[in-house]
């Protein structure tokens, strides 16, 4: 021990004295900052009697400032704005699709004032939450009927069990697919009490496959959409209307995942082709569920639409009191479907489709235009380029078409035994930004995607703080 006297921790009542401490105080309250300093004294008391802290260390002003420092940080939410640049549009870990105004004001209503969530204004009487989008639906899709859950897979579990407990679901092997989240086909129909009768091969299924199955204990035939895989070479599927007039022989309910279900045709603005609801309805399917927040551009959700006799039954499932949606969801959900009357406007009024539709020249002027600040701020080593990129919709919508864009292309010149340290380490300085920017490591650089950049201001103004180790 030195010879010097024992450092003492200033006392709790005086810190609160203490004219650093009083405006946390009064910004987080009395009882939080009182906890977090007897936290921070806790842990520093054994190290004090060690001597292994000076007595700067321990003045009220330093004490206050970290008290400061661990408040500010309790206080900041966890869930957090980012900017995506990783060049796949419907996120799935990054939230998917982003809401219009139109949407947003909707759920704000929705959240601040009591509303006709489950009441009918016209009659005074007891309402159901599903009438509240039922007419749009029907008319956007030309459903009979309709009834919407908490997502997609909500809306597979539900249509299952419904229609096909404790009997056999027949369904091509083709379609047996895994989506990410542990969402397996197989594993969905044995919580739904469907017993799963597969048939045909991998790449090839036909309709006699499906034929030989029908027996006294089939229940449904299914079909989903392959999201995030394609099978391509030797190849053969039942078209949907083939496969309809099949099911409906035998008395059989066709159902259809769609996943991302397009309510309009995405060629008309340049973008892949998708099945839209209206076409499967058409083509016969009797339900068809999809999904309210990939290419419709809406909230999370879960839609199942088709034959109003299947829909009834559905609705009856006490499941389905359990997967129901909630008001903010079908506030949202409205006024999306709102958007959809006007198919001339919708691709400057919904946002992801604005996002997938911006032109690639767009893109990469606007790469031009910020790579200077971008190649000023991290300096050496790194060279900055504006460059074409191909990037994805996402959310299992064309899992092998490719969005032309444009990014900034990131490229440490360092030894390639150093490239990747180099390249995570500035993937962790973008992600600790304010507003953390998430993009992608290919091919020895970080990439960032620009399609849905759209705050510039917000992103070159945190531009300066990026602070890279090496
Ligand atoms: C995405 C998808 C689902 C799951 O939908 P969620 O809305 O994410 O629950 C189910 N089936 C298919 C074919 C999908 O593409």
């Amino acid at each position: 021990m030195s010879s010097s006297v024992a450092l003492r921790l200033p006392s709790i009542d005086g810190l609160l004295r203490h004219p650093a401490c009083v405006p946390l105080a009064e910004r987080y309250g009395r009882e939080s900052l009182l906890a977090s300093l007897r936290q921070l004294l806790d842990e520093l008391r054994s190290s004090v009697l060690n001597g292994q802290l000076s007595a700067v260390e321990i003045s009220p002003d330093v004490l206050a400032g970290r008290v400061g420092e661990r408040l500010a940080q309790q206080q900041r939410s966890n869930v957090r704005r980012v900017f995506n640049l990783t060049g796949t549009v419907l996120h799935t870990n990054l939230g998917r699709a982003l809401l219009p105004d139109e949407a947003i004001d909707a759920v704000q209503m929705a959240a601040r004032y009591p509303l006709n969530l489950e009441f009918d204004l016209a009659t005074g009487k007891r309402g159901d939450r599903d009438d509240l989008i039922e007419g749009l639906i029907r008319e956007l899709t030309g459903a009979e009927a309709v009834t919407v859950v908490n997502n997609n897979a909500a809306a597979v579990l539900l249509t299952l069990n419904s229609l096909g407990a404790r009997k056999e679901g027949i369904i091509s092997r083709g379609e047996l697919i895994e989506i990410g989240g542990a969402f397996r086909i197989p594993d969905i129909m044995a919580r739904a009490g469907v017993r799963l009768h597969e048939v045909g091969t991998t790449n090839r299924t036909h309709a006699r496959d499906y034929e030989a199955a029908i027996s006294p204990r089939s229940g449904l035939i299914m079909r989903v959409h392959a999201s995030n895989y394609s099978i391509e070479g030797f190849t053969a599927r039942v078209p949907t209307a083939e496969l309809a007039e099949l099911a409906h022989r035998h008395g059989l309910p066709l159902l259809e995942d769609l996943g991302s279900g397009s309510l309009l045709d995405l060629t008309r603005w340049g973008l892949p082709a998708e099945p839209t609801v209206r076409q499967a309805l058409l083509d016969g399917a009797d339900i068809v569920t999809f999904s309210g927040d990939k290419l419709l551009g809406g909230p999370q959700a879960g839609l199942i639409v088709g034959r109003k006799d299947l829909i009834a039954k559905i609705k009856k499932n006490p499941l389905k009191r359990a997967l129901r949606v909630d008001k903010l969801t079908l506030a949202a959900l409205e006024a999306v479907l709102g958007l959809y009357r006007d198919p001339d406007r919708l691709a400057e009024r919904l946002p992801s489709l604005r996002l997938l539709t911006r032109p690639q020249a767009e893109i990469l002027a606007q790469a031009c235009r910020l790579q200077p600040a971008m190649a000023e701020v991290l300096g050496e080593p790194w060279q900055v380029s504006a460059v074409q990129a191909l990037g994805v919709i996402g959310s299992g919508s064309q899992p092998v078409a490719r969005l032309p864009s444009a990014a900034l292309c990131l490229r440490p010149q360092v030894s390639k035994r150093l490239r990747g340290r180099f390249l995570l380490n500035l993937e962790a300085a973008l992600r600790s930004l304010p507003i953390p920017v998430l993009g992608r490591i290919d091919d020895d650089a970080l990439w960032l995607d620009l399609r849905q950049l759209d705050d510039e201001p917000a992103w070159l103004a945190q531009l300066p703080q990026l602070q890279v180790e090496s």
